[in-house]
């Protein structure tokens, strides 16, 4: 997939691979893609610029690597920014993440100042970010909006669970917060702390065509597979249950281990089920490897427990294996969504999901899953259970699986959404976008009754000072 980027900058990626916009159709419908023609037209050329923390692993690189080269086929000036940083920077970051989904952790002066707040300065020491839409996507790159080098309608968008964040952290981010023009929350619920600026909700999706999420048959993910389920000795005509995720504590992988180990036995020959756990870590992850070696120690000698890091033909391996799975499984203890659920769903594979943040909002207990607590063993293992015998069952869960994601979570319709805030900020449209959460902020209406009209230079005056600070942006660009 990453061919296709730019060489030009080393933390910059823009994808000169074209998109055709209508192989979307099928999937969406010809009127979803009318109108994301039609709102892009006066975004043509405008800077859409998105900055994370990482090309690749986890959901929000999953996300960008399609939708940047999307939003360019539509004619918008797309751009995704990567903030680099040394182990420390990504240690202490990795202490945000897992504060703001409610683990409490010691963090010194030292790595808030030296490893957080220096590094954010020396990557935009050199390089402006200049948007009339700026992404600036989890906690990681958070604080770049006070360090004076990104320009534009600057939006914050959590990908992360943060029912229960430490106050701790919140008391840390929300000065950062706040500056932002708004914030984008996957759900309503995530918020509680009240923000002072406006806050949204959109989904995350996923791209029906990638190699991931083609729906393939099962002889031709078998197919696929081939050589990985010979190698390993994985047989396709016993059950498989199948978990993929990030080495990473919030998803509970032992959990599943533990379940599956009570139910296995109840089985025998080529009724008995295989678990099979793949798992990758992400560049801005420093726990990943722990995590793997705690899970392997987890399975122990389990001959049905089939563990693999980081596999090989990644894309096609893992949504064959959704494909012929009898079942998927996602009991993390926080989630801010959940992709790998959607693509599952997507592959008509019944998942068994925790009932924590974003799995509720994709998961209808008995219509498309089964809503598990992330520590009930013997209920995840009677979920497991009632699915691999139970063949009329899945057929009917996995169908309903596919609507609900074809319905709801694929990029078309969370693109739709990102162009009519794009839209809005610009002033292009004046009616608040349907998906906003909180009501009018203080700043909001003091700008709406008190607004300045009258400047204490002539008009001519403010045009020369605008063109002379829109040049200076456009000569940062190259
Ligand atoms: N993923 C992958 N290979 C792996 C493990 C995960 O490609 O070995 C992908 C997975 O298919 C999904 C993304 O990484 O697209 C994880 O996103 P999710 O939102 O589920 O979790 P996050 O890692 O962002 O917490």
């Amino acid at each position: 997939m990453f061919d296709d980027r730019s060489r030009k900058y080393k933390n910059q990626y823009v994808s000169l691979k074209s998109v055709d916009i209508e192989k979307y159709e099928p999937f969406v419908g010809k009127h979803m893609i009318d109108e994301l023609k039609w709102i892009s037209e006066p975004l043509r050329n405008k800077v859409w610029a998105n900055i994370n923390s990482t090309f690749v692993g986890g959901g929000v690189a999953e996300m960008l690597q399609s939708e940047v080269p999307l939003a360019r086929s539509l004619g918008i000036d797309c751009r995704w920014f990567v903030i680099e940083g040394s182990d420390s920077f990504f240690s202490v970051t990795k202490k945000f993440h897992n504060m703001l989904q409610g683990i409490d952790q010691p963090i010194t002066l030292q790595e808030i100042f030296h490893a957080y707040l220096d590094t954010i300065d020396e990557n935009t020491r050199n390089v402006r970010v200049v948007g009339h839409m700026v992404v600036v996507h989890d906690p990681q790159p958070a604080a770049i909006i006070m360090n004076g080098n990104v320009y534009g309608h600057i939006l914050w968008r959590c990908h992360i669970d943060t029912t229960n964040a430490s106050r701790r952290i919140w008391r840390f981010l929300l000065p950062y917060i706040n500056q932002y023009w708004g914030a984008i929350f996957t759900t309503e619920e995530f918020i509680r702390t009240p923000l002072q600026i406006p806050t949204y909700k959109i989904s995350p999706s996923i791209d029906p065509l990638r190699v991931k999420n083609k729906q393939y048959s099962r002889k031709e993910a078998l197919g696929n597979l081939s050589s990985l389920l010979d190698k390993n000795d994985i047989d396709p005509d016993r059950p498989i249950v199948l978990a993929v995720s990030r080495f990473d504590v919030h998803k509970n992988q032992k959990s599943i281990i533990k379940a599956f180990k009570l139910l296995k036995n109840e089985f025998k020959g080529k009724k008995r089920p295989q678990l099979v756990i793949v798992g990758n870590s992400a560049t801005d992850d420093p726990e990943g490897q722990k995590m793997y070696e705690d899970i392997i120690y987890e399975a122990g000698e389990d001959k049905d427990i089939y563990i693999f890091l980081n596999v090989k033909d990644n894309d096609r391996v893992i949504g064959s294996l959704m494909t012929i799975a009898d079942c998927f499984i996602h009991i993390s203890t926080k989630e801010g969504f959940g992709l790998v659920v959607t693509e599952a769903l997507w592959h008509g594979t019944p998942v068994i999901g925790s009932k924590v943040g974003g799995i509720t909002k994709q998961i209808i207990h008995k219509h498309n899953g089964f809503l598990v607590e992330p520590y009930d063993y013997s209920g995840i293992a009677k979920s497991i259970k009632e699915l691999i015998q139970d063949k009329d069952m899945r057929k009917e869960l996995g169908k309903n699986a596919i609507e609900y994601v074809r319905e709801h979570f694929l990029l078309p319709q969370m693109l739709y959404k990102e162009l009519i805030l794009m839209r809005y900020y610009l002033e292009i449209d004046n009616k608040i976008p349907p998906f906003r959460i909180n009501d009018l902020t203080y700043r909001e209406i003091s700008q709406a009754l008190y607004g300045r009209t009258v400047w204490p230079f002539s008009s001519d005056d403010l045009k020369k000072r605008i063109e002379t600070i829109i040049e200076g942006f456009e000569a940062s660009w190259d």
